[in-house]
């Protein structure tokens, strides 16, 4: 048996252990996944509406002890992941509300009634990065369910804690056994096993945008559904008719929440000419007064980053790291971190000398921001649609004529004008480009989740 040991990234001391699965396992969990599908697809739709109902209830009974495993497992603040327990609790009442609303249509046509269903896809593979472990799991698992899909879901190897719990919790309210199963392991192995099984009809998948796109080349032959979360490196855009004071006070919870590991991080600043200077004088005390440390403590703002390895990467773009033209990265200012025993990093805001710098275009996944001037609106587009990538932004101006103009131009599926706040479960969140593929949360979840199936009726 191969044992994976979990790792407290602000002491780095061992948690816990935990199993990491063969193929064999999973194969012998797809086919209960499987086995387990018509019972519950046959659920009553307010019996199925009530289990994810005590689910919620379940979960909410738990968000302390769900929390303080995301800290010691995962290094996240007290704060966050108290916020990502409950999140995972708000997304499974609002897709409880779904069973008994997974409406068709009522076609009209000669002979007879035309009629559609949502039916469930069957058993659904869902792949979960390191970075947000409960809320990305439970966007996933929650709306599946719903749709009377039964589940098999993969954590991340280096944060598999609280998805177990989550299983168990699961099992409490009164879900079927196999009907939520989480499978601890590599990606290597359980999630390749998952993209390849021929029974799993569809992997939703968070996490890089190399991965995912292996997997929707490999999920192409079996024209297996998928869903992508990816990548990105979206721009917050600060016009010079904008409350500067205000944008510059929030720009680091745009970027550095989650010590910078998050899909959506506002990791590119452009600052319109006229006030560049003015907001980099604001944004110091900002990012020098961010509390880096313990995340357990309840005033910690920015806790460690995953991992050895993450860490390494992340200086790669900085300390060890060169400007496109191969010299030293220019770092404008950064914040403090502890010395000692865990992964930290200071949150580092630094100037590109040109859009082809490295630490401009690529996603460093950590606590660095670049920031850079332009002239005009237009200038402003350009730039931030100067990548791959599209999953979110921010626009922050007065004028609203402006705001519009600019969030119907940027290439992202998640925009917001003077906020840098961009996940709500009741609205859809997705990425544009490389950044992914469908949508999850909100109303459009569910259309992933099911297949449209037409049944005529003849009235002879
Ligand atoms: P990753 O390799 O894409 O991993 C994401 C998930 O996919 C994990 O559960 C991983 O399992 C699994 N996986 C890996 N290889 C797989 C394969 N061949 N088939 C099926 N599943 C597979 O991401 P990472 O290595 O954790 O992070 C690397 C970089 O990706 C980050 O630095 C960041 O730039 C980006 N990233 C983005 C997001 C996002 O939300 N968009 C999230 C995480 C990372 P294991 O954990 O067991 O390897
Ligand atoms: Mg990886």
């Amino acid at each position: 048996m191969m044992l994976h040991t979990v790792v407290d990234p602000a002491t780095e001391e061992a948690v816990t252990k935990v199993e990491s699965l063969d193929a064999a396992q999973v194969d012998a969990a797809v086919a209960r996944a499987v086995a387990a599908g018509p019972a519950w697809r046959a659920v009553a739709p307010a019996d199925r509406a009530r289990l994810l109902r005590r689910f919620a209830a379940v979960v909410d009974a738990h968000v302390d002890e769900l929390a303080d495993l995301e800290v010691r497992g995962s290094g996240h603040t007290i704060g966050n992941a108290r916020w990502e327990a409950g999140n995972v609790r708000d997304v499974l009442d609002y897709y409880a509300a779904a069973p008994e609303r997974l409406f068709g249509r009522q076609i009209p046509v000669a002979g007879g009634l035309d009629v559609t269903f949502r039916e469930p896809l069957g058993v659904v593979g869902i792949i979960v990065p390191w970075n947000f472990p409960m809320p990305i799991a439970g966007w996933g698992f929650a709306p599946a369910l719903a749709a009377g899909n039964t589940v098999v879901l993969k954590p991340a190897e280096l944060t598999p804690l609280t998805a177990l719990g989550l299983a168990e919790l699961g099992l409490e309210a009164g879900l079927p056994p196999d009907v939520f199963t989480v499978l601890p392991g590599k990606g290597s192995v359980v999630g390749e096993r998952l993209v390849t099984h021929e029974r799993v009809r569809k992997i939703v998948f968070t996490g890089s945008t190399a991965v995912g796109t292996e997997i929707l080349r490999r999920a192409a032959d079996q024209v297996k559904r998928v869903t992508l979360e990816l990548g990105g490196k979206s721009a917050n855009i600060v016009f010079a008719d904008a409350d500067v004071e205000r944008a510059a006070a929030d720009a680091p919870s745009g970027v550095f929440d989650n010590a910078g590991q998050d899909c959506c991080a506002r990791s590119r600043i452009l600052v319109q000419r006229p006030v560049y200077e003015r907001f980099l004088e604001l944004l110091e005390p900002a990012v020098t007064g961010l509390r880096v440390g313990s995340p357990a403590k309840p005033d910690t703002g920015m806790g460690p980053l995953i991992s050895a390895e993450q860490r390494q990467r992340v200086s790669g773009f900085v300390e060890s790291g060169a400007d496109a033209a191969g010299r030293p990265v220019d770092v404008a200012f950064r914040g403090h971190a502890p010395d000692g025993a865990g992964f930290w990093y200071p949150p580092t805001v630094v100037l590109p000398r040109s859009t082809a710098d490295p630490v401009w275009r690529e996603e460093v996944f950590g606590p660095v921001v670049a920031v850079l001037p332009f002239d005009d609106e237009a200038d402003a587009i350009a730039l931030a649609n100067d990548t791959e990538y599209g999953l979110s932004g921010s626009i922050w101006t007065r004028d609203v004529g402006r705001a519009l103009r600019v969030a119907r131009a940027v290439e992202s599926g998640n925009l917001s004008v003077n906020s840098n706040s961009s996940v709500r479960y009741s609205t859809p969140f997705g990425g544009f480009k490389r950044s992914g593929l469908g949508r999850e949360l909100g109303p459009d979840a569910l259309e992933a989740f099911t297949e449209v199936k037409n049944v005529f009726i003849s009235d002879e």
